[in-house]
This record gives C-alpha cells, structure tokens and sequence, in this order.
C-alpha cells in the first residue's frame, strides 16, 4: 500500500476522481503506482488543505494510466474502480459515481475544517481530546438543507454530540445552550449534573474566525426542532 501526497497540482477534476501527475525526477511513485493499477491495491489519498495539512481519503484506487497527459486517474470511492477508465462510463454509470462519492469524499475535508476552526476543543464543554470530539452538522448531511461547509459544523464531544442529535440539547441562533426540559428535572450522576445539566444556559465557544462562525439560519432551523 503506497500513501499519496498532494503538495503538487492535483486538482480534483469533479467530485468523483481525481488527475494525480506523474511525480517528476524518475520518481519510484509512478512505478508503483502502476503496480497498484495492476493489482487493483488500495491506496490512501492525502487531500492537501493548507500548508502542512491533509484530509485522508480511503480506501482509493488507480483506475487509469495515461503516459501521453503522464496523469494516473484516482477513483476516490471503493465501487467506482469496476467502472474502469472514466473517459469510457455511461452517462448513468457517471451519475451513479458522482452520488455514491459525495457525501464520503467530503467529511475527511468537513472534519479537518471544524476541528481547525474550534481548535480541536468542543463548542460546549472544551473537552480538548481529538479522538473523543466529532465533527457535528447542525442540518444532517442528507438533509436537502444540510451542506459540509464549517458554518454548518460544529466541534462537539462524544455526549453533547450524542445529546445534540437527539434533541436533548440544544442551540438557540445567539449561540446559547439549552437542556431539555425533562433532562433538567432528572437525578443522576455525575454525567447527568456537571456534564449536561450544569451547561443549560451557558454559550457556545466559537470560532475566533468570522467566516467560519456556525449559521444563525442553521441553528435557528435546527432549533425549531429542540424546542417542539
Ligand atoms: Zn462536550
């Protein structure tokens, strides 16, 4: 299995797959990357967001070799490798690859973004501890409304983002956090007390960037939802 970099030009030609150029200089990736093709191996794709920052795409594939454009053709989905060289799929087959690779191909990117802008802490209660923090969307991704930008993400730990997606808590467009009405009455440990009760009323840590502040559109959509 070879790992890929992508510090060079390797523009993603539409969602589905991307054009990886031939490493200059006699460069050993290109062999092997052959090899891959031939042996249907799959590899992992490092999508270079900024500088010294990537999002990781597995499994992918090499599914064509052109010497002439010295360009390989990497299918960023699993299924899309039957279909072969993309130059030669169906109108239909095209279709079928451009949904299936959607929505997979861009949380590796969402994920990347959201915990860069909460600097990798969760918006309510701070926890800093990356492998215990999920990249939320505030309108579910298969939402018509629901989009992988970071205004529609929000950084949150394991339980908030559990409680979050069950409505048990909640995020008024002012950035304010609310328990549900029931859950405040309960007794029962720790958890319960400091972990959800005590957040009720408290507001969201933000990110220090305008641009990537979550949308008061989203939160106040989703709010309707807590609040019924
Ligand atoms: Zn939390």
């Amino acid at each position: 299995m070879t790992s890929l970099q992508s510090p060079y030009n390797d523009m993603l030609d539409n969602s589905t797959f991307v054009k990886y150029d031939y490493r200059s200089g006699g460069s050993s990736d290109n062999d092997k990357l052959r090899a891959a093709l031939r042996g249907q191996d799959p590899l992992i794709y490092f999508e270079a967001l900024r500088s010294g920052v990537y999002a990781a795409h597995y499994p992918v594939y090499v599914v064509a070799d052109d010497p002439a454009a010295e360009v390989f053709t990497i299918a960023m989905e699993e299924s899309l490798r039957f279909f072969g060289d993309p130059a030669n799929m169906s109108i239909d087959q095209r279709r079928y690859a451009e949904r299936t690779v959607k929505a997979r191909l861009h949380q590796p990117a969402f994920r990347a973004k959201v915990m860069h802008a909460y600097e990798d802490s969760c918006a309510i209660c701070s926890l800093r501890h990356l492998e215990l923090l999920d990249a939320a969307h505030i309108i579910a991704d298969h939402e018509v409304t629901g989009f992988a930008s970071v205004t529609n993400g929000l950084a949150l730990c394991k339980i908030h983002h559990a409680a979050y997606d069950r409505n048990l808590l909640g995020i008024s467009p002012d950035y304010r956090i609310h328990i549900d009405n029931d859950l405040l009455d309960e007794v029962d440990g720790p958890m319960l007390r400091h972990g959800l009760q005590d957040m009720h009323g408290g507001s969201l840590n933000l990110p220090k960037r305008r641009a990537e502040l979550p949308s008061t559109e989203a939160l106040a959509l989703r709010f309707e939802q807590f609040a019924a």
